[in-house]
């Protein structure tokens, strides 16, 4: 079946204030769906209100993947569901390896008579990793120990090739890639896309979708997205700014 995520007239407070304000997307399988939006707009609240990061509460509207309500379910259910997100996991974990840790990530999603054997999860590892051109021994690297911003996209980026999600939300807003991470984590995104997987990108910057190339993007301002488009979106937005279309509502 064809990954189909509907979000219908989403509303959202953070401690009693509303932040989104009747957000609606759907976004099937294949498609990369790019959400831009000026400074406090609400893009961050969406991807943590997506996780059910316990700040964030939804006061109407609802959240269904693949005929699954996901608002009722707690995190961990949410990613089993296959809803991915690309900060959900740890920042730095010494003395835990990157492939140590993606095979508790991958059983977890696993009844125990599913759970992969080491040598099914080590073929399974080095599979995706030449699929994306990783060098084998990131793998064997203590998870996030410093590592490069780079490195941190690449783990993300192996983390959502191995868990096969349904739907990846990647927050890129506020953490200063540079051009290198940009391309990792389009690379990655065109790899993985397939019609069981739909991605957001959450991003405020134009730069990413010269790498990656969404099928929709949307503007989201004052909690609701205002605008959507194809990729020639994300261009007027880099020329014009957002005023104009901020404008366009007022009137
Ligand atoms: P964006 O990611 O588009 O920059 P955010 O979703 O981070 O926007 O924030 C939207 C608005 O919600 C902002 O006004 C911000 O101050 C407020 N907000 C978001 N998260 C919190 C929080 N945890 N506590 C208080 N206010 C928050
Ligand atoms: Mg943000």
């Amino acid at each position: 079946m064809r990954t189909h995520l509907e979000i219908s007239n989403l509303h959202v407070s953070v401690e009693q204030t509303p932040i989104l304000k009747g957000l609606s997307l759907r976004v099937r399988g294949g498609e990369v769906h790019a959400i831009m939006g000026p400074n406090g707009s609400g893009k961050s609240t969406l991807a943590f209100t997506l996780m059910g990061h316990p700040r964030y509460e939804v006061t109407d509207g609802s959240v269904v993947l693949n005929g699954q309500d996901i608002l009722s379910l707690t995190p961990d259910e949410r990613s089993k569901a296959g809803l991915f997100l690309a900060f959900q996991y740890p920042q730095e974990v010494p003395g835990v390896s990157v492939a140590s840790f993606l095979r508790a990530a991958c059983n977890a999603h696993r009844s125990s008579e599913q759970e992969l054997s080491v040598m099914q999860f080590t073929r399974k590892l080095r599979d995706k990793m030449a699929a994306l051109e990783m060098d084998a021994a990131f793998a064997n690297r203590y998870l996030n120990e410093g590592f490069s911003g780079g490195e941190k996209k690449r783990n993300e980026i192996l983390q959502m090739a191995m868990l096969e999600p349904k739907i990846a939300v990647l927050d890129e807003t506020d953490s200063g890639l540079d051009i290198d991470a940009l391309r990792i984590v389009a690379n990655g995104v065109n790899q993985l896309l397939n019609p069981q997987l739909g991605i957001i990108v959450i991003t405020h910057y134009q730069r990413i979708l010269e790498y990656l190339k969404p099928d929709f993007v949307h503007v989201l301002m004052d909690g609701r997205i205002v605008r959507s488009g194809g990729p020639e979106l994300a261009d007027e937005l880099e020329e014009r700014g957002y005023d104009w279309i901020r404008e366009g509502i007022a009137n």
